[in-house]
Parts: structure tokens; C-alpha cells; sequence
């Protein structure tokens, strides 16, 4: 009896990393932002300072973090033109971000998926905000979507049309809005700081203090509060009725009763409450009772 759950946690300590691997090569690009579309496509300038459209454009809210398409060198972060830019070198392709507020520096090495910074409003090629993502190679312009993980298929969106259904949330996209590593599954452990052997009753998702937090789907925030153990911690009501909470913020940017859409910035990594460092305990709520979020179904 008691060994189940033991073996339940293990089985998701050894699985969930090879989830997150990709094995392609070259692998296909990372989204920079949780809203997987193209807003604007690809039209490649005939001349170097030609019209066009270099890059593609991504809807996103201000305030989103922005992440690497691929690891990589970042090898610029400024101004361009009077738009802030990131720009990262993966070996012979180099992916530009703008408009970006930079949280990286030149010389910065960059994971897969780490957060170059924060998605600023109005970028002169939007309607409305958007992320331009720009792929080069040498001076060449070179279409992004050709690289990102649809494998270059895409909808393209009316901005003044009613806006598209949210993408269905689950286990593995719940991790990704943050990109950090899992470093403590969900299910029963001994507790790092009280040495007793009780129900983990979420997964922790290792990430910087600081990092912005996204909402995993719409609700209204429930709780937004200093709650003991948990920290600082904000709780959303999905429209099912589920419930997501993160917990051991630095701050908390929700306020209870806020209608919150996917990927709206809640609050910021911490380690307030019965933490040991930096991270997010993330939980999903079916009927108050605590489930295992990467097992959930969208
Ligand atoms: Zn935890």
C-alpha cells in the first residue's frame, strides 16, 4: 500500500524530462510567446533596405515574457532604429525579438525557451501589441514560420475580427509557460524543510525571482494573499470550476475578483512562505481537492 504512491512519483520523475527533450534535429523553433499564432506573415524585402515585412508578427499582451526560440548567444540588446531589441545568435541563424525590454545582457548564453525580457505595447508594425520575431542568416531575411513548431503552418487572424479560442491547457503546457525545470513532482515526499513525509500537493517549477507568472487559462482570481506555508499566492477559478493557485510569489499583481484571460501576468516568482528558493508551486484544484497538474486534461 504504501509503496504505490512512491512508484506513481517516480515514474513521473523519470518520464517528464523526456517529454520536455526534443530529439529533431535541427529542432524546430520554440513560440516566443504562449499564444502560438502569426498575426502577420512573412514578405520577404527584394533589397536589403527594401519594403517588406521582415519577420513575422506575434499577438501577445504587454507585460508577456518573451522567450528564445532556441538556445543560443544573446549578441544584442538596445535600441534599433527606436525599438528595443534582442537579438540571439544560434549558430548560423539569428533570431530578432522586438519590441523587447531586455532582462538579458550581451555574452548571455540562453537555454531554449529562457525569457529574453518583457513583450512593450505598441510596436509600429501592430494594430495591436505584437512581437516581432525577425530570422536572419548573415543579412538575409529568412521567414521564421518556416522554423517555428507547426512546422510552418499557420492561421492568420483578423485583428479587428472577435479573438480566436484560447489553446486547451493540460500538464506539459502548464509547465511551459514558465519554462523551468520541474524540481519537485507532485505526490508523496519527505519535506525539504520539515523532514516530515506528506502529500506534495503540486509541482514545483524551478524559475528565477522575479520571473513573471502567466494565468494557465481564463477564470477570475479567487484568493490573492499571504496564506502561511503557500506564501504569497493568488487563486484562479477556470470556467469548469477548476482551480489553479501559484504559490511562494514575490508579489502578487491580481487582485481577488479580477477576470484574468490565459497567459495574463498574475504575480512574480518568490520564495515567500516554507520555501528553500526561488520557484513556483503550482496547483490545480478539482472539487478543492488537490490533483496532479501534469496528469490534467485541457
Ligand atoms: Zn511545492
Amino acid at each position: 500500500m504504501a509503496l504505490a504512491p512512491r512508484r506513481a512519483f517516480a515514474a513521473a520523475v523519470i518520464t517528464l524530462p523526456l517529454a520536455l527533450v526534443p530529439h529533431d534535429r535541427p529542432a524546430p523553433w520554440a513560440w516566443p510567446l504562449p499564444t502560438q499564432r502569426v498575426e502577420r506573415a512573412f514578405d520577404a524585402p527584394r533589397t536589403e533596405y527594401g519594403p517588406g515585412h521582415r519577420g513575422v508578427d506575434l499577438p501577445g499582451r504587454p507585460g508577456e515574457l518573451v522567450r528564445a526560440v532556441d538556445a543560443g548567444t544573446v549578441t544584442f540588446a538596445g535600441q534599433v532604429g527606436g525599438v528595443m531589441t534582442v537579438t540571439v545568435e544560434h549558430g548560423t541563424e539569428r533570431s530578432t525579438y522586438q519590441p523587447v525590454d531586455p532582462t538579458v545582457s550581451v555574452g548571455d548564453a540562453v537555454d531554449r525557451g529562457a525569457p529574453l525580457g518583457t513583450l512593450l505595447p505598441r510596436h509600429p508594425s501592430c494594430a495591436t501589441t505584437c512581437l516581432n520575431l525577425g530570422r536572419l542568416r548573415g543579412s538575409e531575411y529568412l521567414d521564421p514560420a518556416e522554423r517555428l513548431r507547426s512546422g510552418g503552418r499557420f492561421r492568420l487572424i483578423s485583428p479587428d475580427g472577435p479573438p480566436p479560442e484560447p489553446p486547451g491547457w493540460n500538464g506539459s503546457g502548464l509547465v511551459n509557460l514558465l519554462g523551468g525545470p520541474i524540481t519537485s513532482a507532485f505526490g508523496m515526499r519527505v519535506h525539504p524543510v520539515t523532514g516530515e513525509r506528506k502529500l506534495h500537493d503540486g509541482v514545483d517549477i524551478g524559475a528565477a525571482c522575479g520571473t513573471p507568472v502567466p494565468a494557465l487559462a481564463a477564470g477570475r482570481v479567487s484568493r490573492s494573499e499571504y496564506r502561511g506555508a503557500y506564501g504569497e499566492q493568488v487563486e484562479i477559478v477556470h470556467d469548469d470550476g477548476r482551480a489553479t493557485s501559484y504559490s511562494h510569489l514575490s508579489r502578487r499583481t491580481a487582485r481577488v475578483g479580477d477576470e484574468v484571460a490565459a497567459g495574463d501576468i498574475v504575480g512574480a516568482v518568490g520564495t515567500t512562505g516554507r520555501s528553500t528558493g526561488c520557484h513556483l508551486h503550482l496547483m490545480l484544484l478539482v472539487d478543492g481537492n488537490p490533483v496532479d497538474p501534469l496528469t490534467a486534461r485541457g
